[in-house]
């Protein structure tokens, strides 16, 4: 049978009280979408026998796949495997395999068994259960009229492997073939604007877009692996509309993005921060290798730090402040001399939420590259607080230097006039 439409139930009361984020719900939606299995509805339950098993009862009746997450564990306090059993309407009983496999994974640990994980091994009498590779609570399946249910343990390492077999087994085949175009440096209405046509609902495969943490996204799924070539032209489609802004598909990041095209072209970057604190050699050093194009940088958060580490003189912080052209400049130019690199990327800006003013208010950022050729200097201004600022800050250093590797000069989203 073919399973095409799911329901998803997070339990556990600390979802409930807000003191973890119910991540499952998008993690096995999204990994289901891939497998064209739809979720019709997704709820979160506290730890409550009833309640689960009323949940369980009503979504076997408009899903072929219920996935549960959570409840699983060895304390009182996690009740789903009873709240299956009372769906089921079944005793619980328990699994011999189950039982050996808790037992081998303590003595593995050099630990005697807790009296209280025995539970961790029973299961309704049909159930089936599901060996959790990365801990001690197994999984139980089991078939519920049409329905197929599963039970999965909620610490998501243990999880998401065990989401993953189970896809496999239930839902096998080549999952839904898909590109999804990443893009940063302009915005989403804008965005929208230049592929209008194709976004349409009455397209084959209409392009849907989402942001998030500025950066930009375009997903065209298809249904079948003969939508390939269409998705492939559509992607194409979409590249060409969001030039330059567009720096990879799938699971590229911009990091990733930037360090293969510097290590493309063979040069080296120095970085010198000042609101970013880092973010921006943390980015880069996000990405394995980079030890080849980076050498390195500084955080120069004081004035004597600018001036004393990278050269930067004492009468432009004087006469322009910190969070200017001049000054800006001087850093990208003394990170890329002094670290003798190619390229050199400098971060001056008003985080806040304090030390704004009439003109530069909070938000207000300076980014430069400087290279053999000259410095390009923009002055942007971020909305959002201290973390966004800094983060779109870091982001928008990374994209203008991989614009000027390729000579683009292009302006990006937030940035404004110099004079301004
Ligand atoms: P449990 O299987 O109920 O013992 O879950 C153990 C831990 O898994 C919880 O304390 C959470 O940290 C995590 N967890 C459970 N459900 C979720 C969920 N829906 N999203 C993210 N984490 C979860
Ligand atoms: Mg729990």
């Amino acid at each position: 049978m073919t399973i095409r439409h799911a329901v998803t139930l997070s339990v556990g009361d600390e979802l409930l009280a807000g003191e973890t984020l119910d991540t499952h719900g998008r993690t096995i939606a999204a990994a289901l979408a891939e497998r064209g299995c739809r979720v019709l509805e997704h709820r979160v339950l506290g730890d409550d026998v009833a309640n689960i098993a009323a949940a369980i009862l009503a979504a076997t009746a408009s899903a072929d796949l219920v996935v549960i997450t959570g409840g699983l564990g060895p304390t009182l306090d996690d009740v789903s495997r009873e709240a299956l059993a009372e769906a089921m309407n079944e005793p619980l009983v328990e699994d011999a395999t189950s039982r050996a496999h808790l037992e081998t994974w303590y003595a593995g640990r050099g630990r005697v068994m807790p009296a209280g994980n025995v539970r961790q091994a029973m299961r309704p009498v049909s159930a089936r259960c599901l060996e959790n590779p990365n801990g001690t609570a197994p999984g139980l399946q089991a078939r519920m009229g049409a329905a197929l249910v599963v039970v999965l343990p909620g610490p998501p390492r243990e999880m998401r492997p065990m989401l993953e077999g189970v896809l496999n087994e239930q839902l096998p085949g080549e999952p839904r073939p898909a590109i999804v175009i990443r893009a940063f440096g302009i915005g989403e209405s804008d965005a929208a604007e230049r592929i209008e046509p194709l976004m349409r609902r009455d397209q084959k495969l209409p392009v849907a877009t989402t942001v998030s943490q500025s950066l930009l996204s375009a997903r065209i799924r298809g249904n079948r692996p003969e939508d390939r070539e269409l998705i492939e032209s559509l992607a194409a489609q979409v590249e060409k509309a969001w030039h330059p802004y567009v720096f990879g598909r799938d699971d590229v990041t911009l990091p990733m993005a930037l360090g293969a095209e510097i290590k493309e072209a063979g040069r080296t970057v120095a970085t010198a921060e000042s609101c970013t604190g880092g973010l921006v050699g943390s980015m880069l050093t996000e990405v394995p290798g980079s030890s080849g194009w980076y050498p390195g940088g500084w955080v120069v958060y004081e004035n004597a730090r600018k001036i004393e580490d990278l050269g930067v003189a004492a009468e432009l912080i004087e006469r322009d402040g910190a969070v200017s052209q001049s000054v800006i400049s001087a850093m990208a130019e003394g990170a890329r001399r002094r670290a003798g690199s190619d390229y050199g990327v400098s971060t001056s800006g008003v985080a806040g939420p304090d030390g704004g003013s009439a003109d530069k208010p909070v938000g207000t950022v300076w980014i430069a590259v400087a290279d053999e050729a000259g410095i390009d200097a923009r002055c942007f201004h971020f909305p959002g607080g201290r973390s966004v600022i800094r983060d779109r800050t870091a982001k928008t250093a990374l994209q203008l230097l991989r614009l000027r590797i390729r000579g683009d000069a292009s302006d990006l989203l937030w940035q404004r006039d110099a004079s301004s």
